[in-house]
């Protein structure tokens, strides 16, 4: 059976915080660590609270974010 699964793809992220805006459980938040292109990554602050809404997929301009079904 199908599964969804939150996903973030850390050498994507530009930190823009669109996705941390949007989300509407406060899940995420810009990270400490750093990525290859020198912006800190968002990070799932709250995975707990995420309802799979794939919000944060639609809104990244990036493609580094979103909800996967496996
Ligand atoms: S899938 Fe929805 S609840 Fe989960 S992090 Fe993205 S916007 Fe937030
Ligand atoms: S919207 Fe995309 S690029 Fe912007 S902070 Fe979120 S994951 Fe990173």
């Amino acid at each position: 059976m199908a599964e969804k699964r939150h996903v973030i793809d850390a050498r994507r992220c530009k930190s823009c915080e669109l996705c941390v805006e949007k989300c509407p459980k406060g899940v995420l938040e810009l990270g400490s660590a750093i990525n290859g292109q020198g912006y800190n990554y968002v990070v799932q602050a709250h995975p707990e609270k995420c309802v799979l809404c794939d919000i944060c997929g639609i809104v990244c301009p990036d493609m580094a974010i979103g909800v996967v079904v496996e």
